[in-house]
């Protein structure tokens, strides 16, 4: 076979609309702004990705990285793992943290989709494993003591056999009485996720894991800032599970989490872990340690990833991207499946695309 060479990396800026604006402890998400990713190879195939810059003020910064980052690629071999210790190196002085690891992940993607397009496989089966249904949770935000049950009964009504929720309301009591709706909007056999986004000084977040716990959730996601990790170890062993690491930037992060026995659960996110290359690794130390492994927001590779992660645990739904693309990811009876196509499913409605591409 042929080498495949990378001819060219187009970018299209887009502010996606939100079914419900997704509101957490620490700020509110009104339209979701997205770098979408095409990178064309001389066979003629194009693989994609997306890269979602959390708020619109990143928009322009990071589609710049992505095309200067795409710039140094051009006639190169389509090897990710070569092109990542190439990007180790290159960025070395800079840092691979950021908006820096954000760009270089989604290229990751995007060269690991062309593969697997021109292999004709499915990213799973590329990876040596195969697509399979993978267990999903409906994924919401701090939606109060209206649209939160509605939601939740919503999801259930689809077929979801878990959802999570955003907390840190402006008290405890608040917190349970949210909860405590939910959990009587899907009955107690649907899992309750609850997500505090690092809003809780860890006093504050002790008190409130303590009196959680006792409503049966399934895990407290990032009770604290991120940073803090001697604060998540303290915060485990009151009777909900500690989870996080999607702001993990690189598997080195996520090994220091680790050691610092700062978790119970692990949900790095493909963007910030190194794209497909650094989602591999990770999954290599969740196996080692022996911690259950989730995925955070893109839904559409992350469905290929579990199925090849030896950990595997929970996939968040949560349709960032949906209205872009051609095929957003299915879900049926609590699982996601993947579409059965060649490489990540990611693909553009191109007139939707046209609708709310802004750059
Ligand atoms: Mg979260």
């Amino acid at each position: 076979m042929t080498t495949l060479c990378v001819r060219q990396v187009r970018t299209r800026a887009v502010q996606a609309p939100l079914e419900y604006t997704l509101k957490t402890s620490t700020g509110v998400i009104a339209t979701v702004p997205l770098v979408l990713i095409d990178l064309e190879t001389d066979a003629g195939i194009t693989g994609r990705s997306y890269v979602f810059t959390y708020m619109p003020l990143a928009l322009k910064a990071v589609q710049v990285l992505v095309d200067e980052l795409g710039t140094t690629l051009v006639g190169k071999p389509v090897e990710p793992v070569n092109l990542d210790a190439e990007f180790e190196s290159r960025l070395r002085l800079l840092g691979r943290g950021g908006l820096v690891i954000m760009a270089c992940s989604g290229l990751d993607m995007a060269l690991w989709d062309a593969l697997a397009l021109h292999q004709d496989v499915p990213l799973a089966t590329l990876l040596g494993g195969s697509p399979r249904p993978v267990p999903v949770y409906d994924s919401h935000g701090l939606d109060g003591l209206e649209l939160g049950p509605l939601r939740a009964r919503r999801a259930v009504e689809a077929g979801f056999r878990a959802i999570k929720t955003k907390m840190g309301y402006a008290t405890l009591a608040q917190d349970l009485e949210v909860l405590r709706a939910l959990r009587q909007a899907v009955g107690s056999d649907v899992h309750i996720m609850v997500d505090y986004n690092q809003g809780l000084s860890v006093p504050e977040a002790e008190r409130r894991i303590r009196a959680l716990a006792q409503e049966g959730v399934t895990w407290v996601e990032e009770p604290t800032i991120q940073e803090n990790l001697a604060g998540h170890a303290r915060l485990r062993g009151l009777g909900a599970p500690i989870q996080m690491g999607e702001n993990w930037c690189g598997p080195g992060d996520m090994q220091r989490a680790l050691q610092a026995g700062a978790c119970d659960f692990a949900m790095p996110d493909v963007m910030k872990i190194g794209g497909v290359t650094g989602w591999m690794r990770a999954a290599a130390l969740a196996q080692g340690a022996g911690v259950p492994m989730s995925s955070h927001i893109f839904p559409e590779i992350s469905a290929h990833l579990l199925a090849v992660t030896p950990t595997a645990h929970w996939l968040e739904r949560m349709d960032l991207a949906g209205p872009v693309l051609a095929q957003p990811l299915r879900c049926v009876d609590g699982c996601a499946v993947s579409a059965d196509v060649p490489g990540s499913g990611v693909a553009w409605n191109e007139d939707a695309v046209r609708a709310y591409q802004v750059n």
